[in-house]
């Protein structure tokens, strides 16, 4: 009786991960672990299509996990809008070869995508080694990273466990793709085959691209910056959504440091690129983090809320959150 039961679950689980995307709703939504990076922790795909996306052309291709919108003539927002991460990587397209600023979290296979949109050689650079911006990494020939002891041990790779929790129940509402398996889905090692560091210019061809070290969310956390076109892609240290200074690796003091160095460059861009939720945001932005984290280190943020552990400071369009235990 006990398994009949237990075989009646698992099917009624599976049924509730085949269904269509638009007609779906995540079974008992018990969620409680999803940290708010949408609008609405227990419906957060209430929120979507974002219609942030509505100004882009979306482009056709075969991987129904993703949706892919051309923000600029060479740049491209891979999209993952079925997953709570809402992650967003980018492929830059140069006269010379593409870069592929993150590879997503690894559930859709993006080089699918990418090979779609382009016939240059690809090179990846991550904006960071968090497991939901390296999940494809192991599908492309070239890639690019930090030296630092956080990349070298990401690159390793990591036991299904580590990336579990993104598959979660209320994590997922679109149909998981065909051929991937829950069971064994993990982050795959990948071999760096170039270290960059601070200052590194990244020809692509027509466009360079600066790397600027922002450590703070992560501890390999990199934004680059396309002095010409004036955009700055900002990677997990801003975008519309709460911003997490209050995670394992994460340094509130490190992060504060990278806010105003990037308000002191918001004269220098006109948009922001960011790697959740939207794609692009107005660079005055940077100036509110800037002001946000010397209002967070002063005291004087008014509107925070407190969960176990944590306090979520709110701004305009966006919140920080910071760990109570140093
Ligand atoms: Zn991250």
């Amino acid at each position: 009786m006990l398994r009949l039961m237990i075989v009646s679950i698992l099917l009624a689980l599976a049924a509730c991960s085949e269904q269509p995307a638009g007609n779906s709703e995540p079974a008992a939504a018990n969620n409680e672990q999803v940290q708010n990076r949408g609008a609405d922790k227990d419906k957060w795909w209430d929120a979507l299509p974002r219609p942030e996306w509505g100004q882009y052309e979306k482009i056709e291709q075969s991987e129904d996990w993703f949706e892919v919108y051309r923000i600029d003539d060479d740049i491209l927002a891979i999209y993952e809008p079925g997953q709570f991460e809402e992650v967003i990587s980018f492929l830059i397209i140069g006269e010379d070869f593409a870069l592929m600023f993150d590879t997503g979290l690894g559930i859709g296979n993006i080089r699918r995508v990418v090979d779609q949109l382009t016939d240059l050689d690809v090179v990846v650079l991550n904006s960071h080694t968090h497991y939901d911006h390296i999940g494809g990494n192991h599908l492309f020939d070239t890639i690019y990273g930090t030296g630092l002891a956080y990349t070298t041990e990401r690159a390793q790779g990591s036991a299904p466990e580590a990336v579990a929790g993104f598959l979660a129940e209320g994590w997922v509402w679109k149909p998981l793709p065909d051929g991937f398996n829950a069971d064994t889905y993990q982050s795959y090692a990948f071999d760096i085959d170039r270290i960059v560091t601070e200052g590194d210019i990244i020809d692509i061809g027509g466009r360079q691209l600066e790397i600027l070290f922002t450590p703070g969310h992560a501890p390999d956390s990199i934004c680059l910056i396309d002095r010409e076109n004036r955009q700055l892609f900002t990677g997990d240290t801003f975008y519309l959504a709460p911003l997490y200074a209050h995670i394992p690796g994460a340094s509130f003091e490190d992060y504060m440091q990278t806010a105003e160095r990037l308000a002191r460059l918001a004269g220098d861009i006109d948009t922001a690129i960011t790697s959740h939720t939207v794609p692009v945001v107005d660079g005055a932005y940077m100036t509110a983090l800037g002001q946000a984290f010397a209002d967070i280190a002063a005291g004087t943020v008014m509107d925070v809320t407190l969960s176990d552990g944590h306090r979520e400071y709110h701004f305009d369009g966006f919140s920080v959150i910071v760990s109570d235990t140093p």
